[in-house]
């Protein structure tokens, strides 16, 4: 039966060791990272998350500012609210909680955000340097994605993985850093044909489309690691599930991520990671 990754608990280890490190850098610098987040309008799911990343930046150590505004708020009081915290020197890190109200571009908001203190790895030249193969802040999934891969001492070069979803947040960029990594890989969308049997080919999976159990253990390789990325609400129970059918899934894969406690968790704590990224090269520019 396949292990499960636990990435709650593996969050749980690497806040410990980012909070060591920035009390090291307080020493060092005279002052800890510091993260700004902006909140638009009373979206549920946006707050949960924006109260993980707050909780988190406290577990670590870092500074946080959560900016609030409401729903109708202007594009242009955003606006101005971004550059304020982009002129902020003591502001590292800026991120704005997607997605925003119909009315804002959000294009122009995550353009709006200094390449230097894009903690989330959205902004487009953030996006042109992961794929020029230059120095780069790493979006947050796809960099906890490969770190819980790395955990299981896998070794990537030259396996083959297939990503089920080529989102800019996460098929995209998972499947660079799976291919920086010397993995032949393969992505998958919703005009695949047969994805079965493409998924079969896998060696690492990772399945970031947001419905329930598309992934059956039938598309699994024995042996494969699979990576569930996806949060959905089972409609039966109303609770939380991923793309995979862990259950079945786990009798085939060598590991598993679960959802809830997977790729989650993970994803705040690169957040984390990102802040203090951010900030060295700030400090140390
Ligand atoms: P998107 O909706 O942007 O992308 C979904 C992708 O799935 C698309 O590329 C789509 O293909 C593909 N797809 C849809 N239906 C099928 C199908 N039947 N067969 C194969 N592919 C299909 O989603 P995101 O990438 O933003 O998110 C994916 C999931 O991951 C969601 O559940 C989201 O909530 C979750 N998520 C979780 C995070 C975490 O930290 N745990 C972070 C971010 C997202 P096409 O391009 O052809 O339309």
């Amino acid at each position: 039966m396949g292990n499960i990754i636990d990435g709650k608990q593996l969050s749980l280890r690497l806040k410990g060791e980012m909070a060591e490190q920035v009390k090291a850098l307080e020493t060092q610098y005279g002052r800890v990272p510091s993260l700004a987040v902006i909140l638009v309008g009373e979206n549920p799911a946006s707050q949960s998350y924006v109260r993980g990343k707050i909780k988190a930046a406290e577990q670590v150590g870092l500074r946080s500012e959560l900016i609030t505004m409401p729903a109708d708020v202007s594009e242009a009081t955003l606006l101005a609210e971004i550059d304020r915290l982009n002129a902020d020197a003591l502001t590292d890190g800026v991120l704005v909680q997607l997605p925003l109200p119909k009315h804002i571009d959000e294009e122009r908001v995550i353009d709006a955000i200094a390449l230097e203190k894009d903690v989330d790895g959205f902004h487009p030249a953030n996006v042109a340097n992961l794929w020029l193969g230059k120095p780069c802040i790493e979006p947050c999934t796809p960099k906890g994605i490969m770190q819980m891969i790395a955990e299981c001492g896998f070794d990537v070069a030259g396996k083959k993985a297939v990503v089920v979803g080529r989102s800019n947040i996460v098929g995209k960029p998972i499947s660079k850093l799976l291919l920086d990594a010397n993995a032949t890989v393969t992505i998958a969308h919703s005009r695949t044909q047969n994805l079965a049997e493409v998924c079969r080919e896998a060696d690492i999976l990772v399945a970031a489309v947001g419905r329930k159990h598309i992934i059956t253990a039938d598309m699994i390789k024995p042996g494969a690691i699979v990576i569930d990325v996806g949060v959905n609400r089972d409609p039966e129970t109303g609770k939380l599930c991923g793309d995979v059918d862990t259950a079945a899934a786990q009798q085939v894969a060598s590991y598993i991520t679960p959802v809830p406690g997977g790729v989650g968790p993970m994803t705040i704590t690169m957040l984390m990671k990102n802040t203090i990224e951010c900030y060295l090269n700030r400090v140390t520019k």
